[in-house]
């Protein structure tokens, strides 16, 4: 841990050795209060007024919230996290009909440099802790609660690499998995192609959802698109996702950012259809019109394009979807987190409004 622990950064034993001489039941209560109840540990009333005093000093919350936007249609909302030592990210909360999913940040930055990505184009800043992110599920499952629904789903698809801060990460999503009751298959890792982290997945025993971010289907475009691939080139990165899937024996997504005149063509989706088809369960694919960003000049592939381009995957045998633009308003869609402007005032240290701007 880099700072000092927050209330999701401690594990149920270190939880024990804070409350020193406390009974362990009273543990399994404050445990129980930070895990199903999402309360506040200053607020958990049946415990003692001085035990209360003290967790709300032992177990600090990690996140101040900065701002918060919504969609017009109320279904999507950012917030705009300060973190200690001055760093912003960003979580987006989504409602659909038969689901609700939270979108994670897993870095300050990102160290990637992917130049159609806001995260990329600002560069690393810091890791972030397994408190400070597990505490965004946490305040966006109270969001979720208080809007009459249940968050189901989380995506690690906000700013940073999550491979590439393996060892705060992948706390998270146990305790996820453990304390908050999330199902695995309701847990999906996205990365940018990091070999070695993909094949410490396959090692772990959660069987998380994979998806990984392609963009180009062959080295010259994707040295471009995605720096990253001048060290893990396309061979070794589809070598290690065949493992993924031969461990964990399940089905894993490429995200494509369809971006004009540069990965949607036809040739471009006979590679993409190749490369997913090479794997032992074929490559689920799933596109994203490329959002606006500040840094990059080249729009996303018009609608007719994206059809077109879907068609083309399908015919070859490839499953494709159309992600759904959600939050591009609030520039909370894919590759628009940045955190680099802030709305208001940073929050003065201290502890969080239980209670975020209600929608
Ligand atoms: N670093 C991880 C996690 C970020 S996930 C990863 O790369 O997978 C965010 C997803 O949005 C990635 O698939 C990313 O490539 C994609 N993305 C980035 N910028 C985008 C943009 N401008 N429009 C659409 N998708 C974008």
């Amino acid at each position: 841990m880099d700072g000092m622990p927050t209330r999701y950064d401690v594990d149920r034993d270190a939880l024990g050795a804070l409350l020193g001489d406390e009974p362990r039941y009273r543990g399994d209560q404050v445990w129980d209060g930070l895990y199903k109840q999402l309360a506040e540990p200053g607020g958990l009333t049946t415990l003692p007024k001085a035990l209360r005093r003290r967790l709300a000093e032992v177990l600090p919350p990690a996140l101040a919230p900065v701002a918060s936007s919504t969609s017009a249609d109320g279904d999507t909302v950012k917030w705009l996290f300060a973190l200690d030592g001055g760093a912003r990210v960003e979580t987006v909360l989504m409602h659909y009909p038969d689901r609700t999913t939270v979108c994670v940040s897993t870095q300050a930055g990102c160290a990637m440099a992917c130049g159609f990505c806001a995260t990329g184009q600002a560069g690393f800043e810091r890791q972030l802790s397994t408190g400070e992110i597990v505490e965004q599920v946490v305040l966006a499952a109270r969001q979720a609660r208080s809007d009459d629904r249940r968050l189901g789903n989380v995506v690690f698809m906000g700013m940073g690499e999550p491979l590439a801060n393996y060892d705060r990460v992948w706390p998270a999503v146990e305790r996820l998995h453990g304390a908050l009751g999330l199902s695995a298959r309701h847990l999906t890792l996205s990365t940018v192609g990091i070999v070695p982290g993909i094949r410490r997945l396959a090692g772990e025993e959660l069987p998380v959802n994979l998806a990984v971010s392609l963009h180009a289907a062959n080295d010259t475009l994707r040295d471009d698109l995605v720096p990253i691939n001048k060290r893990y080139p396309l061979d070794q990165l589809m070598d290690a996702c065949a493992d993924y899937l031969r461990a964990k024996g399940r089905r894993l997504s490429f995200e494509w950012a369809l971006i004009d005149g540069t990965n949607d063509r036809r040739r471009d989706a006979a590679e993409l259809a190749d490369l997913a088809r090479s794997l032992p369960l074929a490559a689920h694919v799933n596109l994203i019109p490329l959002n606006p960003t500040p840094g990059w000049p080249t729009r996303g592939t018009p609608s007719e394009g994206v059809q077109r381009f879907q068609r083309w995957l399908t015919d070859a045998g490839v499953n494709a979807t159309v992600r759904r633009n959600r939050g591009t308003e609030i520039d909370a869609a894919c590759g628009q987190l940045a955190a680099a402007h802030p709305i208001a005032p940073a929050a003065p240290a201290g502890p969080v409004p239980v209670e975020l701007r209600p929608r």
